[in-house]
């Protein structure tokens, strides 16, 4: 077995292995394939090993891939910042957005979204940390835009996205989420089904507190080199 299908499958059974001691369902947890700066080969060889969505945060480096990747049936996922000059690419050329944090961004690729292509679908990115340099809208906030987005048929609010202030531990990694998971919980009306939360280091503590989806880089592809 190649080192990255044995990771995936790792990775794969500590999902599993999560949902049944949190008393989650099975398969209720989607695990996204976070391939930014990792080659169109490494996609290729995780596809081959069954893995279906991925997630990049640069706009011009996820089309080239995709461009190179053409012929697979990959659903893409953008969850990197968001430049307004850049939403129309994303409307054109992915399936999921999760970083939206503006009514601006939102209108944009409402707009932009082609018409031959079903609603984008869309996670509002909270920073549920308040670290006063990070993107994302205050939990505060989150009533007011679910509401806006009822004027935005291109799009299909899903859910939420948060990246938390790294924890010192287990414990304390599930606090910022249960709080996300609470907040959601109260916006029934809108039928959120999405909670994008846990990476690498914490996708354990996200399980148990409810994410539906674990954005995954470093376990799976290795640490990323930005040289
Ligand atoms: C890079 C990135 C990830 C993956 O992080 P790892 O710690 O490598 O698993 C997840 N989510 C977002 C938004 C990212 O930018």
């Amino acid at each position: 077995m190649t080192s990255l299908r044995l990771r995936l499958k790792q990775i794969r059974s500590q999902i599993c292995a999560a949902e049944l001691a949190y008393n989650r369902k099975p398969n209720s947890v989607l695990l996204l394939a976070v391939s930014k700066t990792k080659p169109s080969a490494a996609i290729a060889a995780a596809y081959q090993a069954g893995q279906r969505h991925f997630g990049e945060n640069y706009v011009q480096e996820a089309l080239k891939k995709q461009q190179e990747l053409g012929a697979y049936a990959i659903t893409w996922h953008f969850i990197g910042p968001i430049q307004s000059n850049k939403t129309k690419a994303l409307a054109t050329h992915f399936d999921w957005i999760h970083s939206v944090d503006s009514l601006k961004i939102a209108r944009r690729l409402n707009a932009q979204r082609p018409a031959h292509l079903p609603p984008l679908a869309i996670c509002l990115q909270v920073n549920i940390s308040a670290e006063p340099s990070k993107s994302g809208l205050s939990l505060d906030e989150l009533p007011q835009f679910c509401e806006q987005f009822a004027q935005l048929p291109r799009l299909k609010l899903r859910g939420v996205m948060a990246i938390p202030a790294p924890q010192q531990n287990f414990e304390q990694q599930r606090v910022p989420y249960k709080t996300l998971y609470q907040a959601v919980a109260q916006l029934k009306q809108y039928e959120l089904d999405t909670l994008s939360f846990g990476m690498t280091g914490d996708l354990i503590a996200a399980i148990a507190e409810g994410s539906t989806i674990v954005r995954i880089g470093t376990a799976l592809f290795g640490e990323r080199d930005y040289a």
